[in-house]
């Protein structure tokens, strides 16, 4: 559904050369997003570009009728969605695709590469945790890149959380699957898995989401990936985001990003497929 939404806050967060910017929409989509989905944003008031960009939904607020959205500026499209201003109205797509489930008792375990924690963001938020326990395992390029992204909104939610950085300036250096690996080790996660109380949920680049299901899979935890594939129309028409997964018949087929996804399963992606 084409909708109208107002902005209220589209600012830069953080360090000027990450790029981050936090924008928050009042309207009506906050009545049905899920965690996991996201938004077809027209990046500008004219036909230029013709395409939307595909943005995760990073918070829900159904009380004051608002949605949040982290972006980084990676070229034109995301360039231009800065220049709005408050009370401005952006053409929203949206709420699309297939989001997270909701573990509702237990352990969930999170993995995020990046500004792939975005859309954990809404899955935190919508987690009863009284019931759930939350491990974050977070990796980024360096601390200045991780501030940026609201380390400190993460560090508000009391989540457990694991921190890799690639040069060494904050938590452990080195991969964010390392501490992943290391955390399913020496963690009683198992009886919880006997016991099907352990779930977990990825988001990152595809060479951390395959390493994430290797990890998961090999210790029978069920593992949901949310991929970001390049798409055009967003609303499973165009076929332009589909991935190759593995049916339960053992046959392969494609799904498309927009619609079946962006989260799938992890054990049914097929990694290696060339789109
Ligand atoms: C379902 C989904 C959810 C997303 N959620 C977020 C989010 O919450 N926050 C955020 O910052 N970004 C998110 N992205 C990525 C975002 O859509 C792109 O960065 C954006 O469309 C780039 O537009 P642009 O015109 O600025 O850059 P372009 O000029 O189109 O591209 C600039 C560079 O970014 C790369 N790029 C563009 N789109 C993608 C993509 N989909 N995946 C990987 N690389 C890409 C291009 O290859 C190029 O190198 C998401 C993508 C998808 C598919």
């Amino acid at each position: 559904m084409y909708l109208k939404q107002r902005v209220v806050e589209n600012r830069l967060i953080g360090h000027p050369s990450q790029g981050i910017y936090k924008l928050v929409l009042s309207g009506q989509i906050s009545k049905t997003a899920q965690p996991g989905q996201f938004l077809h944003i027209q990046v500008s008031a004219t036909q230029d570009p013709l395409l939307r960009r595909p943005l995760s939904i990073a918070g829900i607020n159904r009380v004051k009728e608002e949605v949040t959205i982290y972006y980084k500026v990676v070229g034109r499209g995301t360039d231009l969605l800065t220049r709005f201003k408050e009370n401005d109205y952006i053409s929203v797509l949206g709420p699309l695709g297939t989001g997270f489930t909701i573990p509702q008792k237990g352990e969930l375990l999170l993995i995020a590469g990046g500004i792939g924690v975005f859309p954990l963001y809404s899955l935190i938020q919508a987690v009863d945790r009284e019931q759930v326990k939350i491990h974050l395992f977070w990796g980024g390029e360096n601390i200045d890149f991780l501030e940026s992204a609201d380390l400190k909104y993460i560090l508000n939610t009391g989540v457990n959380l694991k921190i890799s950085t690639m040069d060494g300036s904050l938590g452990h250096q080195g991969l964010v699957t390392d501490l992943l690996q290391a955390g399913i080790r020496d963690s009683g996660f198992a009886d919880l898995n006997h016991n099907h109380l352990l779930a977990a949920a990825a988001c990152g680049p595809k060479g951390m989401l395959k390493a994430a299901a290797e990890i998961c899979l090999k210790n029978n935890i069920p593992l949901e990936v949310s991929l970001e594939e390049r798409m055009a129309c967003g609303i499973g028409a165009c076929l332009g985001c589909v991935c190759t997964v593995k049916g339960e018949d053992g046959n392969l087929k494609r799904k498309r990003v927009c619609k079946e996804g962006p989260v799938l399963k992890a054990e049914e992606v097929v990694w290696d497929a060339k789109s």
